[in-house]
């Protein structure tokens, strides 16, 4: 029987501390942690995920600053609100949903953000101490797997363990975290040769590539553990419904594997509750808080 790694239960249980941790720990700060969330443009998904992330900071006692900019808006002006944003002192977090307007440079508005406050931890000062293996803000769904392989005692260390995909956002973060915490990482993508047996060698294998049930039960070891990074809206045979499904064919994958992570309801719940928890790693090093969530740090 394979076990299902809950990371709508895990999150849960994980924003039941962080409320409280802000409860206790407000009276001495004087104020909320702030995260900061800002939207630029019409993209409907972008809407969807920004409220999400409202309601999960309204949950745990965070206060959120929405900014919704039209897609006109430029750079500098992008710039200049990421500046004061940078400045202001109710702010602990802020982020930039993406993606953003084609004409406008993701990278460099990003990197403009103050790395302390940069919770998505895609700022090129975070990654950099992450490569270097240094405390620092960490990206949000690498972060959440790493605590949903812990919170289940799944073993990283001398693991052989294949992440799908070298994306910036997933990928390439989340093989150095593991490769951090000693596992023996292989980081494949679209070029990769022979997939399919590079995957039946790992412990664990990651699928974040993207591609809706392109891992199926060939590409798995006996035994494996299997996280399924990603998230696609497919049209159901009821034309008028729609359903989720993430890169692995989970129903002929699960009766080969001993651990597997649900789509919805494995990684995607686990990025959110990673946001509050760096947003309020940020409030608690200002402050210079008491440490008690330092075991959610990757
Ligand atoms: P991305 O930027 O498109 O990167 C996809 C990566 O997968 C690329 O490195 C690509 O290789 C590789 N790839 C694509 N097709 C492949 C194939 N057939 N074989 C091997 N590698 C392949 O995507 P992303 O931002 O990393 O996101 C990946 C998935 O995770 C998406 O479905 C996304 O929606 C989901 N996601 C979920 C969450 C969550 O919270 N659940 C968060 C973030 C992302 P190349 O580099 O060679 O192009």
């Amino acid at each position: 029987m394979s076990l299902k790694l809950d990371g709508k239960k895990l999150s849960l249980d994980i924003e039941e501390k962080l409320e409280n941790y802000i409860s206790i720990n407000k009276l001495i700060a004087k104020r909320s942690p702030g995260l900061a969330l800002i939207r630029i443009g019409e993209d409907p998904a972008s809407g969807v995920y920004v409220k999400n992330k409202e309601k999960a900071c309204s949950r745990v006692g965070i206060k959120s600053f929405i900014f919704h900019l039209e897609d006109t808006v430029s750079q500098k002006e992008v710039e200049k609100l990421i500046e004061k944003l940078n400045l202001d002192k109710n702010i602990d977090g802020m982020l930039l949903q993406l993606p953003i307007p084609k004409k406008l440079d993701e990278q460099s508005l990003i990197s403009n953000i103050n790395p302390e406050k940069d919770v998505d931890g895609l700022n090129e000062q975070n990654i950099g101490k992450l490569v270097k293996n240094e405390p620092a803000m960490r990206s949000c769904t690498p972060a959440g797997i790493v605590n949903l392989l812990r919170s289940h005692s799944i073993p990283i260390e001398g693991m052989k363990i294949v992440v799908i995909g070298r994306s910036l956002l997933v990928g390439k973060p989340l093989s150095l975290m593991l490769l951090n915490l000693n596992g023996t990482v292989t980081m494949t993508h679209s070029k990769t040769k022979n997939l399919n047996k590079l995957c039946r060698e790992a412990d664990i294998l990651i699928a974040a590539a993207g591609k809706p049930n392109l891992i199926d039960s060939s590409f798995v070891k006996d035994g494996a553990v299997i996280i399924d990074v990603g998230i696609h809206r497919l049209k159901s045979s009821d034309k008028n419904k729609t359903r989720l499904c993430g890169d692995v064919l989970l129903e002929d994958v699960i009766p080969k594997v001993s651990a597997y992570t649900p789509v919805p309801g494995g990684v995607g719940p686990m990025t959110v509750t990673m946001l509050l928890v760096n947003t309020i790693f940020s409030w608690q090093k200002q402050f210079s808080l008491s440490s008690t969530l330092n075991d959610l740090l990757p």
